[in-house]
């Protein structure tokens, strides 16, 4: 237990920050990003979590942990949507505050026990940061008097969009319709309706409340922090600044993977490193890294053409097949041939420590579903992108990698193994995209220059201001 104590054991700690993720990997990692720079601005930290997706611990010996009852249903958590699994966690929480009330309290209280224990002076919480999707845990934090942050682990354009949700109905935009998927939105350029916030696995209206709470967590909250940085959303964030001018403070601090040094260690799958050994052996720039997240899923037919595919493209390819990649399967099987066809060039792997994966030199491109973490991981490390957003926000990230900063292209339509094989040739074999992508890493670098750069200021901002509450 290190709570007590400063970087290295020597100094002491400033205050304590509580940190709450929402328990799914695309959350997890940038709260965890985010614990690991404020614990190295020389606050302690707490992360409170659920049993669903359990977070670690013994991974994680700079923080304290307390569990929270998540109170999600076995076959909600079974199922793993993610919107069901958020409506469930706050249902449950709304119902029986109790148990988030006596998390909440541990974790304030244990200050004063590690000073009792000759830990140090008492460093009081001064904080919760939550994820958006934690309103019910907001309602019991602003219950103690505990002031609540929220960290939005999605774009700056992403909040735009959910504050314009009823905006987007009223004027007929939402629910989506055949007819007026192409139809811009002017006003969220450059998105169309199709790339509005959208789930084909949950009702639009259970969309519609998840979206309407994360509005009001972030409307309720002391402050907001993006996990996105002023070389890739500037106008966004003014825009939002504009939109949230109530809010006390609304910074732009990201890539916060960038900003902290912990990697592997919130990871819930194993991550197979043998794939740096691998890419150790390729040319620089030749590797297309294929990884479609924590969530997306496919048809088996879909799977079938991504195979053969990338076999045809001619290209080498790590690629990533997480257990249920194909939708309604627990285990993916390759298909036959497949390894016969591709072996010497293609490495088929569970899951990869993607952050190193991406910063490998030989690397040169990466066919990614568009979340919002990868997309900010791509574009940080130069990497040119093909996407195939899925759901969610996914759409609209992908726009901005192709519209917007001109480092990759979407591929639409239908999945079929000729179309593939042209797009990753497309990727790997363009000049412009590579050079705008190294370009853009320049700038998202820059924004992460210690002391000077715009994200490093907000994360100092965000200290300053977490001490004075
Ligand atoms: N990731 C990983 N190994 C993999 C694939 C993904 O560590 O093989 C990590 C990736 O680095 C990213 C997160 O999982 O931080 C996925 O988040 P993202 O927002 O891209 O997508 P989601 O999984 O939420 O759809």
């Amino acid at each position: 237990m290190a709570g007590g104590v400063g970087v290295g054991g020597r100094e002491p700690r400033r205050r304590r920050a509580l940190v709450f993720p929402l328990p799914f990997q695309g959350h997890i990692d940038p709260m965890m990003h985010l614990a690991g720079a404020l614990h190295a601005r020389g606050l302690a930290v707490t992360v409170l979590h659920t049993r669903f997706n359990a977070l670690r611990p013994g991974r994680h010996p700079e923080f304290r942990f307390v569990e929270v009852p998540d109170g999600v249903p076995a076959n909600v958590a079974a199922a793993g949507r993610i919107i069901d699994v958020i409506l469930a966690m706050n249902a449950a929480m709304e119902a029986s505050p109790a148990p988030v009330l006596a998390a909440l309290v541990s974790a304030m209280e244990a200050e004063d026990q590690e000073a009792a224990e000759g830990e140090g002076e008492p460093r009081a919480a001064a904080c919760l940061f939550i994820d958006g999707n934690l309103l019910a845990v907001q309602r019991v934090a602003a219950a103690l008097g505990l002031p609540t942050l929220v960290l939005r682990t999605g774009s700056a354009a992403c909040l735009r969009c959910f504050l314009a949700y009823p905006m987007l109905h009223d004027k007929g935009y939402l629910p989506p319709q055949e007819s007026n998927l192409d139809t811009p939105v002017p006003e969220l350029p450059p998105l169309r309706v199709r790339d509005l916030f959208f789930s084909p696995v949950s009702s639009h209206e259970k969309v519609r409340e998840v979206l309407a709470r994360i509005t009001e967590t972030v409307r309720n909250s002391s402050g907001v922090v993006i996990n996105t940085c002023e070389a890739l959303e500037a106008a966004e964030m003014e825009r939002l600044r504009g939109e949230l001018a109530g809010l006390p403070l609304l910074l732009a601090a990201g890539p916060l993977h960038k900003l902290s040094s912990r990697s592997a260690g919130s990871s819930l799958l194993e991550q197979d490193r043998s794939c740096i050994a691998w890419l150790n052996a390729r040319a620089p720039g030749s590797v297309l890294y294929v990884s479609f997240g924590s969530l997306a899923a496919m048809g088996a037919g879909e799977f079938q053409e991504v195979a053969w595919g990338l076999a045809g493209s001619g290209h080498p390819f790590l690629w990533v097949v997480r257990p249920k990649l194909v939708r309604g399967c627990d285990g993916v099987r390759l298909p036959d041939g497949f390894e016969d066809a591709v072996e010497g060039r293609g490495m088929v792997i569970r899951w990869a420590p993607q952050q190193e994966v991406l910063a490998h030199p030989a690397v040169g491109g990466f066919w990614t579903h568009a979340g919002w973490n990868s997309t900010l991981e791509g574009a940080g490390e130069g990497v040119p992108m093909i996407c195939r957003p899925d759901a969610v926000d996914q759409m609209m990230n992908a726009r901005y990698v192709q519209e917007v900063w001109g480092v990759g292209f979407e591929l639409e339509g239908e999945l079929e193994r000729g179309r593939v094989g042209d797009a990753v040739r497309r990727l790997m074999e363009g000049a412009e995209m590579r050079e705008r992508a190294k370009l853009l890493r320049r700038k998202m670098a820059d924004c992460c220059l210690e002391s000077s750069g715009s994200s490093q200021i907000a994360m100092d901002k965000l200290v300053s201001y977490i001490l004075s509450l």
